[in-house]
């Protein structure tokens, strides 16, 4: 959603046209948050809008009562324009791509998939990255990509002498928390966006979530005031509190710029820039744990994990080497637990569409990893409820690094830990009436009870990983009798919900 979009840089307004559509079937075919339908449409309205004052013709379908589809939406207006061809850039979901192929053939309409430059690595250069590798690791990837785009580089060495700085990066709070750290920028719905929430609670009211919070940047004007912003009050403290939690702070010192990025508002490019030129400027504000750490997260992982998705799918989807088979627990939906982790993270999802990545990662993909459920409806879950979540990037994430189900291609190994994790890294265990130190009894925290009922069940599996040595080291150490009892407190657990 760039007026610099590939799909439209050369496009002429006398003579071509713009389409875009709302289809129901996009928000209805998973359980989708109000925030997340309510973001996408109302940026695509205010690009429609922008398109126009271009000069553009936009044919625009808005939703309406009934239930439709993006390709029925698309052969429609094929027959009633008759266009020459079409011109898109490449689709965030496979899904998507496979359906405008499908129409082009149908319709007889040439197709033109053009690269989208919203992304420093090709699909291409990640298939050349991949090629004659046993293993892919996002590291290795990350240094080449700084090489290549010179960023954070002195000479052809890392700057600050490291390519990665995260062992600074792990900070908790003291038992006097964060304080209060600088809030996000507000951006106040508009009348766009203020006719797109009364839409949303009216044709999809037992949707999860509630729109009385939604603030967020619905244009590139919006976009980059949500960057200087981050830049300015949170990117200092950005490295050292990245993984840390505490009880009704959503935000800290997160930027919130994934929706912005995903949606076109903003350019990867620009935003790393401006991290980079933040340090260059002012290094004693900004140390380089901060910077490089956060220049990882979009330069690093973003990139890498788009290449895993366009690399394995479309069989990737329907991995799952654990062969996890139970259900999402229906807390899920509603954050009515007794665990205080998981209420807090499912809670603030529900309200803003919105959880950090040590919470998406550590608290809720953790315990569904632990508790066995089936990796696809975890994946289902995420992309429903976050408002940046987009299947290019949601799936890696969801099935690959948090739920193993890749069996290794995202991450070295499974990210198992007991409660005593979440204790460290926040302060949610001290409201909370289990003991992370306990695996049975009445106290028990259920993350560390799954935690070893875990290891124990793919014991033979990850023996053969180098990695889980010490994790299986200690399990061994547990007396039999101790085990036993783990299980049977495993099982009803698994039972109770
Ligand atoms: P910050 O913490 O400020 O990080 C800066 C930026 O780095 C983010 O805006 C994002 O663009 C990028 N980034 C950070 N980590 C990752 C990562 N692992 N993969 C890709 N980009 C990353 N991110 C999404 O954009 N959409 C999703 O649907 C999504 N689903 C996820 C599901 C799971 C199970 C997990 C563990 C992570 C997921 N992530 C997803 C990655 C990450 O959690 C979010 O990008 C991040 O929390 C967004 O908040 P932020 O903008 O405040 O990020
Ligand atoms: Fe979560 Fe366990 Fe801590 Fe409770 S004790 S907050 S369930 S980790």
């Amino acid at each position: 959603m760039d007026l610099n979009s590939a799909a439209i840089r050369d496009a002429d307004p006398a003579t071509d046209c713009v389409w875009m559509a709302e289809a129901s079937a996009e928000s209805t075919a998973l359980w989708t948050h109000k925030s997340r339908i309510t973001l996408f449409l109302s940026a695509m309205r205010h690009h429609r809008e922008l398109l126009r004052e271009t000069g553009f013709t936009v044919h625009y379908t808005e939703l309406t009562d009934a239930e439709t589809t993006l390709a029925k939406l698309l052969v429609r207006d094929i027959k009633a324009l008759s266009p020459k061809k079409l011109v898109c850039i490449e689709p965030g979901e496979w899904r998507i791509t496979q359906m405008l192929e499908t129409v082009s053939e149908e319709t007889a309409v040439p197709l033109e998939i053009r690269i989208d430059d919203h992304f420093y690595c090709t699909r291409n250069d990640f298939a050349q990255h991949a090629e004659g590798r046993k293993q892919l690791r996002m590291e290795f990837f990350y240094r080449e990509l700084r090489r290549r785009e010179n960023v954070l580089m002195d000479g052809s060495g890392p700057a600050g002498g490291a390519w990665n700085f995260d062992k600074d990066n792990r900070r908790s709070f003291d038992k006097n928390g964060p304080g209060v750290p600088p809030a996000p920028p507000s951006f106040a719905p508009d009348a766009i966006t203020r006719e797109v929430i009364a839409l949303v609670n009216k044709r999809f009211p037992d949707h999860p979530g509630q729109l009385e919070h939604f603030d967020w940047a619905v244009t590139r004007e919006d976009a980059l005031t949500a960057l200087d912003d981050f830049i300015a009050h949170r990117l200092p403290l950005f490295g050292d509190y990245q993984d840390a939690m505490w009880t009704n702070e959503p935000f800290l010192y997160h930027s919130l710029l994934s929706p912005a990025m995903n949606l076109k508002l903003l350019n990867p490019r620009e935003v790393v820039d401006a991290a980079e030129t933040a340090w260059q400027q002012d290094p004693e504000r900004y140390p380089i744990n901060a910077v490089e750490g956060f220049i990882r997260q979009i330069l690093g992982w973003r990139e890498y994990v788009r290449g895993i998705y366009w690399h394995f799918m479309p069989e990737y989807l329907h991995r799952n080497t654990l062969q996890a088979t139970h259900d999402l627990p229906d807390f899920y939906w509603t954050g009515d637990t007794d665990m205080v982790c998981l209420k807090d993270a499912i809670g603030q999802t529900l309200d803003y569409g919105y959880a950090h990545h040590i919470q998406r990662l550590m608290v809720t993909g953790l315990y569904a990893l632990l508790y066995g459920v089936d990796p696809k409806q975890v994946h289902e879950w995420y992309l429903a409820v976050y408002v940046d979540a987009v299947e290019w990037v949601e799936l890696p994430n969801t099935l690959g690094m948090s739920q193993f189900g890749d069996g290794g291609v995202m991450a070295s190994k499974p990210y198992v830990a007991t409660g005593k994790y979440i204790q460290r890294m926040s302060n949610y265990c001290a409201d909370c009436r289990f003991n992370p130190a306990h695996a049975t009894g009445e106290d028990a925290c259920p993350f560390t009870t799954l935690y070893w009922d875990f290891l124990q069940r793919h014991q033979d599996r990850l023996k053969i990983n180098q990695r889980m040595t010490m994790q299986l080291r200690n399990l061994d150490r547990k007396k039999p009798e101790e085990l036993a009892a783990i299980r049977n407190q495993a099982k009803l657990l698994r039972q109770k919900e």
